[in-house]
C-alpha cells in the first residue's frame, strides 16, 4: 500500500504540473462544462469523434491537484477508445473509485488504477470523477452542466 501512496503522489504531482491535452478543441464536436462545488473545481472537456472514436479530447479549467491529473490521465487513457469503451471505462473508474465493496485490483483500470488511491481521502473522491462525469455527458451530448452535487 505504500508504494501506491507513493506512487499516487508522485502520478498526482507528475500531471498536475505537466497536464497532458490541457487545450480548448475550436468547433469540437462536443463538449461539456463541469463543477465540483465542494472543492471549487471547474473543468470543460471537450471531444471530437470519428467514426465512432474518440479522435480528440482535451480540457481546460481551474481544479485542485487531484482534479486536475484526474483530467489529464483520463483524456491520455481516452483517446483512440471506441465511444463504447469509453464509457466501459468511465464506469470501471467510477465503480472502483465509488464502490466501498470493490477491491482496486479487481478493476481493469491499467495506468489509471493509481488514481484508486483518492479512496483514502473520502471528500476528494469527487474531484477524481469530474473529469469523467464531464466526459461522459460530452459523450451523451447533455446540454445542461455537470454537477457532482
Ligand atoms: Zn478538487
Amino acid at each position: 500500500m505504500d508504494n501506491l501512496r507513493e506512487l499516487y503522489q508522485e502520478v498526482i504531482l507528475d500531471h498536475n504540473k505537466n497536464k497532458r491535452n490541457y487545450r480548448k478543441i475550436e468547433n469540437p464536436d462536443s463538449f461539456a462544462h463541469g463543477v465540483n462545488p465542494l472543492c471549487g473545481d471547474q473543468i470543460d472537456v471537450y471531444l471530437n469523434l470519428r467514426d465512432g472514436v474518440v479522435e480528440d479530447v482535451s480540457f481546460d479549467g481551474q481544479g485542485c491537484a487531484i482534479c486536475t491529473s484526474s483530467a489529464s490521465m483520463m483524456t491520455v487513457a481516452l483517446k483512440g477508445k471506441t465511444e463504447a469503451d469509453a464509457h466501459a471505462l468511465f464506469e470501471s473508474f467510477h465503480h472502483a473509485l465509488t464502490d466501498d465493496e470493490v477491491h482496486p485490483e479487481d478493476v481493469p483500470l491499467g495506468k489509471l488504477k493509481v488514481l484508486t488511491g483518492v479512496k483514502e481521502f473520502p471528500v476528494r473522491v469527487k474531484c477524481a470523477t469530474l473529469a469523467w462525469h464531464t466526459f461522459d455527458a460530452a459523450l451523451k451530448k447533455v446540454q445542461d452542466d455537470i454537477s457532482t452535487e
